[in-house]
């Protein structure tokens, strides 16, 4: 198995949609262990993901720093605020633009639904990728002069990828998860994704792409339920030229109850287990983070 080059730089990417659970500490301490294991050729990097307007709060992003600064964990300064580099994102939109590679769209989801189903799928049998249904392409054939009418008009659009041309521009593609080894990236698993929303003019998957090759991240280290947005990933850095990281994906952690950790249940979390007198010690416990792995 290859090993990353030096330095190893490592991230924790939270969205201050909430307060951090117990699953978020054993995120956090997985990228931070990833760094740590390379002793002095370590870094470790946070990235606040806030492109979700609607539901970021800057409260948050304060409760987030100091959950994880409560929890003995340490990183580099500044903390990339992905609210704060839209124009990043709008470059890289228009570089795929530029090349033809992306449309807009727009389609409501009620549409698409019906779009789907006008098709002759059934209910049960739609067409899933790992986002949800794929979309059906009915905007990629809209007449481009409509098309630019509509936007002037000011209808709400979103960009999608023509993921088909951009896979035939890049060629074949892998990518290396550190435990599960060489991957052939298969990116047509996702359809014509959505690259820029209807509401906010990015999506995670351009913003997470393009925010790891800015910050220099050489591993990328996540949960398992991202592991097949890699695929996808992997095809954007090769249409925009970035570099490409190694990626390590942990198992998500479960309560109790054996379900996964999620932002609903708000008895579990980090701050909550700090307001009933845990120490971090105990919630590192909890993490199943042993004594001599802690920060
Ligand atoms: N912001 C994402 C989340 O909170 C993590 C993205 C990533 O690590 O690639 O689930």
């Amino acid at each position: 198995m290859p090993t990353p080059p030096a330095p190893t730089v490592t991230r924790f990417a939270p969205s201050p949609t909430g307060l951090l659970h117990l699953g978020h500490a054993y995120s956090a301490w997985f990228a931070w262990a990833e760094a740590r294991r390379a002793g002095a050729d370590g870094r470790f990097l946070i990235r606040i993901e806030d492109i979700d307007r609607g539901r970021c709060r800057p409260e948050f992003e304060v409760a987030i720093l100091e959950d994880l600064a409560w929890l003995g964990l340490t990183w580099e300064v500044p903390v990339r605020r992905q609210s704060d580099h839209m124009d990043d994102y709008a470059q890289a939109l228009d570089d795929l633009d530029g090349r033809g590679l992306i449309y807009p769209c727009f389609c409501t989801r009620a549409e698409i639904a019906r779009e789907i189903e006008a098709a002759g799928h059934a209910p049960h049998d739609i067409p899933q990728g790992p986002d949800g249904p794929l979309y059906p392409g009915t905007c990629r054939h809209l007449d481009p002069v409509e098309a630019k009418d509509r936007i002037a008009a000011g209808d709400a659009h979103a960009l999608r990828l023509k993921t088909d041309a951009a896979s035939a521009q890049a060629g074949p593609l892998t990518w290396t998860d550190l435990d599960r080894g060489a991957q052939t990236a298969t990116p047509e698993i996702f359809g014509d994704v959505v690259l820029a929303r209807k509401d906010t003019p990015t999506s995670y998957h351009l913003s997470v792409t393009l925010d790891d090759h800015i910050q220099g991240v050489t591993c990328v280290t996540r949960g398992e339920d991202l592991f097949a947005a890699s695929h996808l990933h992997r095809l954007l850095q090769a249409v925009l030229g970035l570099d490409t990281p190694f990626y390590r994906h942990h198992g998500l952690l479960t309560g109790p109850d054996g379900k996964r950790f999620a932002k609903r249940d708000k008895s579990e979390t980090l701050r909550s287990l700090r307001e009933a007198g845990r120490t971090p010690g105990e919630v590192w416990a909890l993490a199943g983070i042993g004594e001599g792995d802690r920060p």
